[in-house]
């Protein structure tokens, strides 16, 4: 039993720019295992974002093509524990044994480590025998190894010889597909306007993501309500922690191409044409004044511009707001429906 849970698979695993690399490492590594130059693969990010299902995603996968390999998931508060436990118990060489024997570990949460010195030596021990035998590491944490504090140098100078691969919050349409998905596969078909509000509101994680759709089916059921987006926004009032929640840049951009009807990768596009330029004036005007990004990342966001072009389309913009009506309507309306959100 390599204490795989058989849910999380590649199948199930929504690609995205905020995954792409390290999903196909992952896959990479999953095809063969101690084979690649990924090893250790150490997937990182902030907690909710997939590092678990991913590095669980390598382990099936693994015992699907590989049905030899030895494959052990654990986390790191239980490999921990299991240390202690065989100290106390006089196990010491079983325990060692028994990890050294694998051909794949997949070991999750290093940063749990902390403090943890001896755990950390046995580790070290059993990282080294591993990796000189060709065999396979992977490793989940929720910093770079170069921020892993408590960690021991030498620990954490092997964690640094594989590739590390982070993992970011998806963008929004990944976090809609994200949620189709999901829904697709309970059997459950969400008003499209439904998946697009619980993604707009929740942009911080997938397991809150997840969580907000898993309240939202309770409530329609308990009440008997069919879910739409009345229901949807009596939920996420009490969900959302934060009321004065921060707007997206993918957000703006998202609906300024909606107003205008131009296709949401053109204004990260170098087309020159007027309604796109137009379309990503207004985005870059937008940004600048309801979010908290600098006009650096906003440049950078919208098509990788510097920031003197995102001066540039706020003063167009704001010229325009002043001297063309048609326009100052525009603005109006979007800006309307970006408060209404
Ligand atoms: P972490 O280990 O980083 O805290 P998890 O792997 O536990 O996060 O992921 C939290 C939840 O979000 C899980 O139910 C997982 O299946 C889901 N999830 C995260 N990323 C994705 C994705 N890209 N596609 C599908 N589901 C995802
Ligand atoms: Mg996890």
């Amino acid at each position: 039993d390599p204490q795989l849970n058989q849910h999380y698979t590649f199948e199930n695993f929504i690609e995205g720019e905020c995954n792409r690399l390290a999903r196909s490492a992952g896959y990479a590594v999953a095809n063969k295992p101690g084979g690649t130059s990924f090893n250790p693969l150490m997937i990182y990010g902030d907690v909710g974002l997939g590092k678990t299902h991913l590095a669980q995603a390598i382990g099936n996968e693994i015992k699907r093509n590989l049905p030899d390999k030895l494959v052990i998931y654990v986390s790191c508060e239980k490999f921990c524990q299991q240390f202690v436990d065989s100290l106390k118990n006089n196990t010491i060489n079983d325990f060692v044994n028994f990890y050294q024997a694998m051909d794949v570990i997949i070991m999750d949460d290093v940063h749990n480590f902390a403090g943890k010195e001896k755990t950390q030596d046995i580790f070290f021990h059993i990282f080294n025998h591993l990796h000189q035998s060709g065999k396979q590491v992977i490793l989940t944490s929720d910093k770079p190894p170069k921020d892993l504090a408590g960690l021991e140098e030498r620990l954490l100078s092997r964690f640094k010889w594989g590739l590390s691969a982070d993992i970011q919050i998806p963008d929004l349409e990944t976090r809609m597909a994200i949620l189709k998905k999901k829904m697709y596969s309970d059997g459950i078909e969400l008003p499209e306007n439904v998946v697009e509000y619980v993604a707009n509101q929740i942009d911080n994680s997938v397991r809150e993501l997840e969580g907000a759709m898993v309240s939202l089916l309770a409530q329609s059921t308990l009440n008997k309500k069919e879910i739409d987006i009345n229901l949807a926004k009596s939920m996420l009032k009490n969900f959302v922690k934060n009321a004065s929640k921060e707007i997206s840049m993918d957000y703006i951009q998202k609906l300024v191409c909606e107003y205008f009807e131009v296709p949401v990768e053109m204004v990260k596009s170098k087309v020159r044409k007027r309604e796109i330029v137009q379309a990503r004036q207004i985005s870059m005007y937008l940004a600048k004044n309801h979010t908290k990004s600098s006009l650096k990342s906003i440049g950078s966001f919208f098509g990788g511009r510097d920031h003197s072009t995102v001066i540039y389309a706020c003063q167009t913009v704001e010229d325009l707001i002043e001297t063309d009506k048609k326009f100052k309507t525009y603005v109006n309306d979007i800006m309307k429906k970006l408060k209404a959100s």
